[in-house]
């Protein structure tokens, strides 16, 4: 089967403890440390099989890379690292947390071919708060629960704000408004994209 390895950790003697998302589910996997094992990374797509033991952890075998041309490109790789990094967190505890994230990483990745990194992630996360339900169509202040008429500020989990609430930079409402509902950050400066991207890192 094929999955998106979302995390590693150290256990006993160099081996590892592999999560891997699949369509159908969040795998948690052992793998021994073998010296000719190829390495594995956080954010690789990988194809391989588990070997089921009663009263272990399921192990992983027969891992192969599916490589994707642009994790050569370090600021594409480093980014798609840190999203999947992020991805983790927000999913460890739900085992089966449904295909929408697994082919969410799939879209993303073909976007990276040809987008810019920080730009076809903040689109694959307004997707991912749109799936959840945490998208704020209407702008309406979190802080005071009025309407907000001009441009918003955003926090965590793009909720919008005044900026007479939250005191930070407002960005222009047109442009937020195309993000939420087109999933489309194209209007969007350099400039505003570093700042839509430290928003989104703190955590999804
Ligand atoms: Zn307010």
């Amino acid at each position: 089967m094929q999955g998106f390895i979302l995390n590693i950790t150290r256990a006993k003697n160099e081996d590892l403890i592999v999560s891997i998302l699949t369509q159908r589910r969040l795998h948690t996997l052992y793998r021994f440390y073998g010296a000719r094992h190829s390495t594995i990374n956080i954010g690789y797509k990988i194809d391989f099989d588990i070997e089921y033991q009663i009263g272990y952890l399921p192990k992983l075998r027969h891992i192969t890379h599916l490589g994707y041309s642009w994790l050569r490109d370090l600021d594409k790789a480093l980014a798609w690292q840190r999203f999947i990094t992020l991805l983790y967190r927000h999913l460890q505890e739900i085992e089966e947390p449904g295909e929408f994230y697994f082919d969410l990483l799939e879209r993303l990745a073909q976007k990276l071919t040809k987008q810019h990194p920080k730009r076809a992630i903040i689109e694959s996360y307004v997707d991912l708060l749109g799936h959840e339900g945490r998208l704020h169509h209407t702008l309406s202040c979190f802080v005071c629960e009025e309407n907000i008429d001009d441009d918003p500020v955003l926090v965590r989990s793009f909720l919008p704000a005044h900026p007479g609430c939250i005191p930070k930079e407002p960005f222009e409402r047109a442009k937020i408004e195309h993000l939420f509902r087109y999933k489309d950050a194209q209007f969007f400066d350099d400039r505003e994209i570093e700042l839509l991207w430290n928003i989104l890192t703190e955590g999804i």
